[in-house]
């Protein structure tokens, strides 16, 4: 009957709508629900421009790609809760769509992360131990030696190339830290950072320009242990508070460290 025909055509329609879009894993949110939980509504948006977009916020988002529906004017402009930075919805909808979507936000004005971000270093392993010699500008005790190993690999979906391989270049890598108080605290957050895959990243190298490799993301490491001819030794004596500084610009703190061990 003609009533059986039009119920299989909108069947399968409906199918091709859900083939066509990302399905959500089940218990997952959407980008929407993600940016939703970390705003606040806003009821008169301010005269000032959407720093992502730069149109202002009272009007619409001049954001034009694919993957952000509608929304109504009410939830137009949203304010982030922690810092009060104020953005077109769809502005962070596409924002958040275009990293690597773990549930986290980051304000672009002010870097303040919302959830917990995590990045997309490769595979690989991270051990450490203590060597019983001292570092230069840390008489006073051992030292800790971390070692990373990443293989290379083909690239997944959260990196540059999808499919496409990657090298990883001077593997084992050797780092050191002061076995001191702080120097533990740092390699505490290290273990963090490692877990939430920021320690690596895969990109194009600063040194050689080489594309589609292993590099390091943003927290600096000691690769040289003796001395200090390549600027990656000892002495530095701000060393371990910059590295802190370099952690906490990635959402780790001692708190996570107890948290997490
Ligand atoms: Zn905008
Ligand atoms: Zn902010």
């Amino acid at each position: 009957s003609a009533s059986r025909k039009t119920s299989h055509i909108r069947q399968k329609l409906a199918s091709l709508l859900r083939s066509s879009s990302e399905t959500p894993k089940p218990g997952s949110k959407t980008p929407e629900e993600v940016v939703k939980k970390y705003l606040q509504k806003v009821k008169s948006p301010p005269e000032e421009d959407c720093t992502i977009c730069m149109e202002p916020l009272g009007g619409p988002s001049g954001y034009k790609g694919p993957g952000v529906g509608p929304v109504s004017k009410a939830e137009s402009v949203g304010r982030l809760a922690q810092c009060g930075h104020q953005y077109h919805f769809q502005c962070l909808v596409a924002m958040y769509n275009n990293g690597n979507k773990d549930g986290s936000l980051q304000c672009p004005t002010c870097k303040t992360i919302y959830g917990v971000k995590t990045g997309n270093q490769p595979a690989g392993k991270m051990e450490y131990h203590v060597i019983p010699h001292s570092l230069p500008g840390h008489p006073d005790c051992k030292s800790i030696r971390i070692i990373y190993n990443i293989p290379p690999g083909i690239q997944g979906p959260e990196h540059p190339n999808p499919g496409k391989p990657f090298t990883a270049r001077g593997f084992p890598r050797h780092c050191y830290l002061p076995d001191s108080e702080k120097g533990r605290k740092v390699l505490r957050l290290l273990l963090v950072a490692w877990d939430r895959r920021l320690i690596f990243s895969v990109g194009t190298s600063s040194t050689t320009g080489e594309s589609d490799t292993v590099i390091w993301n943003e927290v600096h490491h000691k690769t040289e242990f003796g001395s200090n001819l390549t600027g990656h030794g000892f002495p530095d004596p701000g060393h371990l508070d910059n590295v802190l500084e370099e952690l906490r610009a990635q959402g780790i703190t001692e708190e996570d460290a107890l948290v997490e061990k």
